[in-house]
């Protein structure tokens, strides 16, 4: 077979996904991973962020830690410096990976017993002294709690851990005031009492004197001198009653967790943890009256208690205040609802009304876990919930705006706690969007990788949004910890032993098709290249995303993997993910501008200066000889528009009335398609993009307005192709 046959079976797989002939191999079964990830075979032999350790101490500064830090303090304070503590180090760090292993076999328990029960097992193994040594070390360790894996149900449990974090700093805050305006009502009442006609009754000042001195006074002679001349209540009867009133409502609150004794009269301390937004709506609604008595009982006890009450003023505006009466401040000062979704209810129709929630201003955390990143990549597929696409729900919630969002893989939700804090503690809603990395169903890594990696690829990048932050959204707007956040893709130095047996390094990028790679459904989109069959006109897939059109055709792009030997191998990659794959990048980099990264409007801007500045350097320059003009550049005159033809099948055009101004067109091509003054889309030239193009952002649209019609360069590569695609839309 020669050069040209056997380019040409590459460039059929990937225009067609079909495998022809016996040069390229399907990789089903072979254990390929991609090659930047060869080192991470043994994930338990090497220190990361998990498992973590749930921090139970009430006030603790950090509500989560990482095994590694607490071994490493604790070590820290028992291991003498130098050589003399070198043998508890290494002890410790075994002890550390003999957890880590027993969590991702599934293990449950505090550290100090998951601690005691590897030390136990060390101790089984090399002997009864180190099981007391490592025993004994284990007292030193700062903080304990449940350990936890990077496992499916780790970002619901990490998060309610931290949500109860922030409401036990709430409930303080509240009860102190509580506690204070108790007393100080409850004062007010036993001052009159004490100068009313009961008060001084002998009963009343029997009880008011100590036991020891009851015997020492007359209290019915005492009673007939201090009582002469009381009033029968001190407290007028309508302010009486208010107080009463308000002072019941404070004792008798539901919402937090209460100093008195409440539950002996039959009420319960509220909950506020739901798994679905339409019980936590619902509920909300429901407690809005009880909670609205408290507020205005608290209102008045402030007004009494600083002695500014005023009926004249005041008993208007109580006789009217009601739930609708409730403003952002008085709702900050209770509870939060969390509600966490299970993955497998994100298209249940409970939690269909989670956008309208949240653009509520509800004080409501959410927890949603996205379950398959790939089954939504793909154009046109994928199941919808919440009224989009899960994994592109924190972008939607951000465009609501007014709200706390933080999109994030589970694996870097460790990193990212202090902005969980943040989100738990603010004063409106927040969405957390999570990847867990256990949820993608058929992964071949281990659940921390999958979902390292979908952040490595851009496939789930991590980003937060603060509406509270400040005005603009260089203020509220943060890519956060994603790898290399200023390029497309991140990309690392693959060291490699070459088949001469000499070191060898390159330069690879880790993209969304190396995502993909990982996930055995998605098989029959890469298919194996015998070494014998390397040749120039395959391109990694990160350097032919970079061609323009032309040359793209002419090459196919491949991925670097290593098998199950890690032997270094090469797949090609089909045009369907490709097409996926250019895809992500797209959103990756509309993500980018949101953090100033190629800012179109800035890059606008400044092409607008160097045009200026050269136009003005050109003026300053001496006028060259007066030539005239050419007819061609005589411009036109005005004609009249000739009459709007009948849309044809061969025409292209944009049913531009219809459009919802979804921006996925100009995410493809934003020189091809523009917005016209009402902000829905139009062709703005055609000539700027290619059929390729025109066909994708007809797929891409969510209501299927964009019609490409024929192609106009009878030329360009994949044609025949590109019509099959195209023909529904015609
Ligand atoms: S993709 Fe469709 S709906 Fe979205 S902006 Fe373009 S034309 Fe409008």
């Amino acid at each position: 077979m020669d050069m040209q046959t056997r380019q040409q079976d590459q460039l059929i797989f990937h225009l067609t996904g079909k495998r022809q002939g016996d040069g390229l191999a399907a990789i089903d079964g072979l254990d390929l991973r991609p090659a930047l990830l060869a080192p991470y075979r043994d994930l338990n032999g090497l220190r990361h962020d998990f498992p973590v350790v749930l921090d139970e101490r009430d006030g603790a500064p950090e509500f989560v830690h990482s095994l590694s830090s607490l071994v490493d303090a604790m070590l820290k304070e028992v291991a003498p410096r130098g050589i003399d503590g070198e043998r508890l180090r290494r002890h410790a760090l075994q002890l550390e990976r003999e957890i880590r292993q027993a969590v991702d076999a599934g293990a449950a328990g505090s550290l100090v017993e998951l601690w005691h029960q590897a030390a136990a097992r060390l101790g089984a193994r090399e002997g009864e002294t180190l099981e007391q040594v490592l025993g004994h070390a284990g007292g030193a360790l700062p903080a304990d709690g449940a350990v936890l894996g990077c496992s499916r149900d780790m970002p619901a449990r990490l998060i309610t851990h931290a949500w109860h974090a922030a409401r036990r700093a709430k409930a303080r805050r509240f009860q102190a005031e509580l506690s204070r305006l108790v007393l100080k009502l409850s004062d007010i009442l036993r001052a009159a009492y004490s100068h009313s006609r009961a008060g001084r009754q002998p009963q009343s000042l029997k009880q008011s004197v100590g036991g020891p001195h009851q015997d020492a006074f007359d209290f019915d002679a005492l009673s007939r001198i201090v009582g002469k001349g009381v009033p029968r209540d001190e407290l007028p009867a309508l302010r009486r009653k208010r107080l009463e009133h308000a002072l019941a409502e404070l004792e008798s609150q539901r919402f937090f967790a209460s100093a008195y004794d409440t539950t002996a009269a039959g009420r319960e301390c509220f909950g506020f943890e739901f798994d679905n937004c339409a019980a936590a709506a619902r509920t909300f609604r429901e407690r809005l009256p009880e909670l609205a008595a408290l507020v205005k009982a608290i209102s008045i006890a402030e007004l009494e208690v600083d002695g500014r009450y005023i009926e004249a003023e005041h008993d208007l505006l109580f006789d009217a205040f009601d739930e609708n009466s409730l403003n952002a401040d008085d709702l900050a000062r209770f509870p939060d609802y969390l509600v966490c979704i299970p993955p497998e209810r994100n298209d249940a129709p409970e939690n269909a009304n989670l956008m309208e929630m949240l653009s509520s201003g509800l004080p409501v955390k959410v927890l949603v876990q996205t379950s398959d990143l790939l089954e939504e990549a793909s154009i046109g597929t994928g199941r919808f919930a919440f009224g989009v696409r899960s994994a592109r729900l924190a972008t939607t919630a951000m465009g609501l705006g007014g709200m706390f969002v933080l999109q994030s893989t589970s694996a870097n939700l460790f990193a990212l706690r202090a902005q969980l804090s943040r989100g738990l503690a603010c004063r409106g809603p927040a969405l957390f969007s999570v990847f867990a990395g256990s949820a993608q169903p058929a992964s071949q890594l281990p659940p921390y990788l999958t979902a390292a990696a979908a952040m490595q690829s851009r496939a789930f990048p991590a980003f937060s949004y603060d509406a509270a932050a400040g005005a603009n959204w260089a203020a509220r707007f943060s890519l956060e910890n994603n790898p290399q956040p200023d390029d497309d893709w991140s990309v690392e130095t693959l060291d490699y032993c070459d088949a001469a047996l000499q070191r060898a390094s390159e330069r690879c990028a880790f993209t969304f098709a190396d995502f993909v790679l990982c996930d055995k459904r998605y098989a029959a989109h890469f298919a194996l290249v015998p070494r014998e069959r390397w040749n120039a006109a395959m391109v990694p897939v990160a350097d032919w995303l970079a061609l323009d059109e032309r040359e793209s055709a002419q090459r196919v792009p491949f991925l670097l993997v290593v098998d199950a030997n890690d032997a270094l191998q090469r797949v090609i990659v089909d045009a369907r993910l490709m097409q996926a794959t250019r895809r992500c990048l797209l959103l990756w980099q509309r993500l980018q501008e949101h953090g100033g990264v190629h800012d179109s409007h800035a890059e606008r801007l400044l092409a607008r200066e160097k045009a200026s500045w050269a136009a003005e350097r050109q003026a300053q320059a001496p006028a060259p000889a007066a030539t005239l003009p050419t007819a061609a550049a005589v411009a036109a005159p005005d004609q009249a528009e000739p009459a709007a033809p009948t849309h044809s099948r061969d025409e292209t055009w944009i049913d531009t009335a219809r459009c919802p101004s979804c921006n996925e067109c100009q995410l493809i091509n934003d020189r091809m398609f523009g917005y016209d003054e009402r902000k829905q889309a139009f062709i703005k030239d055609l000539a700027a993009g290619t059929y390729r193009q025109l066909v994708e952002a007809a797929e891409s649209c969510q209501v299927a307005i964009i019609h490409p019609g024929a192609p106009r360069n009878p030329n360009e590569p994949g044609l025949e192709e590109l019509l099959i695609r195209a023909e529904p839309f015609r």
